[in-house]
C-alpha cells in the first residue's frame, strides 16, 4: 500500500455552499484522492492522496474548472476580501450613473434605451459570466442565471427600470452578504485562535524562533509570559501560571513548576518556563483540537445534507414551475397578457432562490461547533451537535467520569503473614507500572520502587478486572475479587487484590470521591427529562452507594467492558425512535467500544487518551460533568437559530410570492426575499457565538 499524505488548501473566494459541495464531489471522484472535504465555513479543502507530483496543479485545474474565480492558496496564507469588493462597488456605481443619466437626462427615448442597455451590461457582467459558466460547465441553473434572466426579462417586457433595480439590489446584497459571511467566518476563527505561530527553541545558550512543526521531541523550548505554549511537553525549569481557557473554557489560572506536564494551546499568563518537548506539533494537543474542529463538517448533519441535496434539484423544479406560470396563466385568466405572466414567472424565480438556507445552515452548525470548542467541548461533527439536543438517556461510566479516578489508598492488608506490607505493595506497583488505569496511578503514588522492568514478563491487562504478569517464575494477578476468585471479602469500597500463583496474599482498599458539582449536573439533566444511568466495573456495594448519593436509580455494577457493550446495545434498541438518543459518557479507559456504539459518545478529561478521542463523538477537555449540559444548551441554541432562519426564509418568500401574485409586490421585494433574507439569516447566525450560554 502506498502512503497517503494529507493536504490542506484554502479556497479563496468560494462564496456559495453549493459550489463547495460540487468541488468536494468532483475531487472525490478523481482517482487517487481520498477523504476529501471542503469546509464552506472555513474555506478549507482537505484530502489525502498518495500522488507525489503535481497535486496542487491538478487541484487548481479541478477547482477552476468548476469555479473559475476561486483561488487555491496554501494553508496559512491569508488574503483580505476588500480588493474584490472595491472593484464591484465601482462597477455598481458606474452602471447606476449611466442608467440615471439616460433616465433623467432628457436625451430622448433612444438614448435612454441605450443607456439602460449599457448599464444592464455593466451591472450584469459578473453575474452573467458566473451563471453562464454554471450552465455550460455544470449544467445547472443557479441563482446567477435566475437573476440575469429576470433582469433581462424585465427589460424585455418593458420594465427596464425594474431590470436595473433587480441587478443593483442583488449586487448590493451580494457585497453585504460577502461581508456578513466573512465576519461570521472571522468570529468563528477567532474563537479557535489557539494555533501557535512559533516556538522559541533553545540550542546551547541561544534562543531561536522557529515554526512549531520544525521542533523535534527532546528539544528544549522557552515560553515567556504572554506566549502560547506551542507543543506538548514537560517543564524542566522555571514556574508559570497558565491560562488554559482556550483549551478547557475555564479561566482559572493553573500553576505549573518543574516536572509538570503542559499542553500546547495554553497561554503563559505569568512567569518563564523551559519545556522539554514530548510530542511533535502534528501530535500535540493544539493540533489535534484544530484538526478535529476543522474536520467536523465531515460528519454532516441530516439538515445540512438535506439542504445541499435539495438545492441541487430545487432550482430546476422552480424553473419548470415558472415556465408553467408563464405559459398557462394567460390561458386560464383571460385578462393576463403574456408579458405580465412572464414577468410574474420571473418574480417567482427570484423569490424562490434557496440561497439563504444553503448559506446559513452550514454556517450555523459551524458556529455551534466553534462555540463549543471555545468552551472546552470538542464536537466532531454537525451531526453530533444536532444529536446532543435529542438526548433522552445519558449513561455514565463511574471511575474517572463520575468519580475523580484519583483513588486514596485507605488501607493495605496483608492476608498472608509470609509477606510484609512493603513486599505486597511492590508486587502491586510492578504490575501497575505498565497500566494506565486510574487505579494504577494512585498505587504508584505510594511507592517509588526501582525494579528491573525486564524481569516482568507476559504483562497482560485484563480489561475491567485488573492485570496479570509473571515475575521470577511466579504468576501474579492484580485486580478485583472476580479476577482473583476471592469471595471472603465483605468490606465496602473498591478493593483490589494480589494473588501469587494460587494464593491471595494481600489487598488494598481504595476510596474514590465523587467529582465536585456532579450531583448538580445530574440534577440539571434530570430537569431536562433526561434519564441518567451508571455503568461500572466496580463492585456492587460501592456502585450503589454512589448512586444513592447522586440519587440515580439505574445503576449496573461489576460489568466487564463486554457487559457494558451489551447493556448499551439493549438500551439503544429499546429507546430507538421513542425516547431520544442515548449518550455514553466515559473516561475512555477501556470503554472505547461503548463510546463508539452510543448515538453520542462523550469522553471526558480529553487530552491524553488518544483512543478515546478517536472513538468518541464529543470530547470534553475538562473534568466537569456539567459540560454536558452546556453542550446540550449550545446544540439547542444552534438548532433554534437554524429553525428561525428556515421559518423566516420560507415565510418571507411565501408572503412575497402571494403579494406578487395579487399584484402588490414587484421585483424589488422579490430581490429582498432573496438576498435580504440571506444577509439577515447570516447576521442571525452570529448570535450563536455572541449569546452567553
Ligand atoms: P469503571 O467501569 O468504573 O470505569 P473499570 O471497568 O475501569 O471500572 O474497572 C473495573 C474494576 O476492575 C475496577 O474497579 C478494579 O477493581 C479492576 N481493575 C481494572 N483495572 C485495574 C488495574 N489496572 N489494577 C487493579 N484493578 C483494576
Ligand atoms: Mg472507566
Amino acid at each position: 500500500m502506498n502512503i497517503l499524505k494529507s493536504y490542506k488548501y484554502i479556497l479563496y473566494g468560494l462564496d456559495c455552499a453549493n459550489c463547495a459541495k460540487k468541488i468536494e464531489d468532483k475531487i472525490a471522484k478523481t482517482e487517487g484522492y481520498e477523504d476529501v472535504n471542503v469546509n464552506f465555513s472555513t474555506l478549507k479543502l482537505s484530502f489525502k492522496t498518495d500522488k507525489k507530483d503535481g497535486v496542487k496543479e491538478e487541484i487548481v485545474k479541478i477547482v477552476t474548472s468548476l469555479e473559475p474565480e476561486v483561488e487555491v492558496l496554501d494553508e496559512g496564507k491569508k488574503k483580505e476580501d476588500t480588493q474584490r469588493n472595491g472593484f464591484d462597488i465601482i462597477r455598481l456605481i458606474l452602471g447606476l450613473v449611466i442608467f440615471l443619466i439616460g433616465m433623467y437626462g432628457n436625451f430622448g427615448d433612444l438614448v435612454c434605451n441605450i443607456c439602460t442597455v449599457v448599464s444592464l451590461i455593466i451591472l450584469l457582467s459578473r453575474t452573467a459570466v458566473k451563471g453562464f459558466k454554471q450552465v455550460t460547465k455544470n449544467k445547472v441553473l443557479d441563482e446567477n442565471t435566475l437573476i440575469v434572466v429576470s433582469s433581462i426579462g424585465a427589460y424585455l417586457v418593458g420594465k427596464g427600470m425594474e431590470g436595473v433595480m433587480v441587478i443593483t439590489l442583488y449586487e448590493i446584497g451580494k457585497i453585504l452578504e460577502a461581508r456578513a459571511v466573512s465576519k461570521t467566518r472571522k468570529s468563528i476563527s477567532s474563537l479557535m485562535d489557539i494555533k501557535p505561530e512559533y516556538a522559541n527553541i533553545k540550542i546551547n545558550d541561544d534562543v531561536k524562533k522557529v515554526l512549531p512543526d520544525e521542533v523535534k521531541i527532546g528539544d528544549i523550548i522557552v515560553v515567556k509570559a504572554g506566549e502560547k505554549i506551542p507543543l506538548d511537553g514537560k517543564v524542566i525549569s522555571g514556574a508559570a501560571e497558565l491560562d488554559n481557557s482556550a483549551l478547557t473554557g475555564e479561566s482559572k489560572l493553573v500553576k505549573v513548576k518543574k516536572d509538570d506536564k503542559v499542553l500546547s494551546g495554553s497561554i503563559n499568563a505569568q512567569g518563564l518556563i523551559e519545556i522539554e518537548v514530548e510530542e511533535v506539533y502534528e501530535n500535540s494537543t493544539v493540533n489535534q483540537i484544530l484538526n478535529m474542529v476543522e474536520n467536523a463538517t465531515d460528519k454532516k448533519a441530516k439538515t445540512e445534507n438535506f439542504v445541499a441535496k435539495a438545492a441541487k434539484i430545487y432550482t430546476p423544479v422552480v424553473m419548470g414551475l415558472a415556465v408553467i406560470v408563464a405559459i398557462f396563466m394567460p390561458l386560464i385568466f383571460k385578462d393576463v397578457t403574456y408579458s405580465q405572466s412572464i414577468y410574474k414567472a420571473l418574480i417567482f424565480l427570484v423569490i424562490s432562490c434557496p440561497c439563504s438556507i444553503a448559506i446559513s445552515v452550514p454556517l450555523s452548525y459551524f458556529s455551534g461547533i466553534g462555540k463549543s470548542s471555545k468552551r472546552g467541548i470538542l464536537v466532531k461533527g454537525s451531526d453530533y451537535l444536532d444529536g446532543l439536543k435529542d438526548i433522552g438517556t445519558v449513561v455514565f461510566d463511574k471511575t474517572g467520569t463520575i468519580t475523580t479516578g484519583s483513588f486514596e489508598v485507605s488501607q493495605i492488608n496483608a492476608l498472608d503473614s509470609n509477606y510484609s506490607e512493603e513486599e505486597i505493595l511492590n508486587y502491586f506497583a510492578m504490575g501497575e507500572s505498565f497500566s494506565n488505569h486510574p487505579i494504577a496511578q494512585s498505587i504508584l503514588k505510594l511507592t517509588n520502587i526501582d525494579f528491573d522492568k525486564q524481569k516482568v514478563e507476559d504483562f497482560k491487562e485484563i480489561s475491567g478486572r485488573g492485570l496479570s504478569y509473571k515475575f521470577e517464575g511466579n504468576t501474579i494477578l492484580v485486580g478485583n475479587k472476580e479476577l482473583v476468585d476471592y469471595d471472603k471479602d465483605k468490606t465496602e469500597g473498591t478493593k483490589i487484590f494480589l494473588k501469587i500463583n494460587e494464593t491471595v496474599i494481600g489487598a488494598i482498599n481504595l476510596a474514590d470521591t465523587i467529582k465536585e458539582g456532579t450531583k448538580d449536573a445530574l440534577d440539571k439533566l434530570k430537569d431536562r427529562d433526561i434519564k441518567v444511568r451508571i455503568f461500572t466495573g466496580d463492585n456492587r456495594r460501592i456502585a450503589n452507594k454512589i448512586a444513592d448519593e447522586l440519587e440515580v436509580k439505574n445503576v449496573e455494577a461489576e460489568m466487564l467492558p463486554a457487559d457494558k457493550y451489551n447493556a448499551l446495545e439493549k438500551i439503544l434498541k429499546k429507546y430507538k425512535n421513542t425516547d431520544g438518543k442515548v449518550a455514553f459518557v466515559g473516561d475512555g479507559i477501556n470503554d472505547s467500544p461503548v463510546l463508539a456504539l452510543a448515538d453520542v459518545g462523550v469522553s471526558m478529561g480529553g487530552v491524553g487518551a488518544n483512543s478515546a478521542i478517536e472513538a468518541s463523538d464529543v470530547v470534553i477537555m475538562t473534568d466537569s460533568i456539567d459540560k454536558i449540559n452546556e453542550a446540550i444548551e449550545i446544540s439547542k441554541k444552534t438548532s433554534k437559530i437554524i429553525k428561525q432562519n428556515l421559518i423566516f426564509a420560507i415565510t418571507t418568500k411565501i408572503v412575497i410570492l402571494v403579494l406578487s401574485t395579487i399584484g402588490i409586490a414587484g421585483m424589488w421585494q422579490a430581490v429582498f426575499a432573496d438576498v435580504g433574507v440571506t444577509i439577515l439569516s447570516v447576521l442571525n447566525v452570529l448570535r450563536i457565538m455572541w449569546k452567553k450560554i
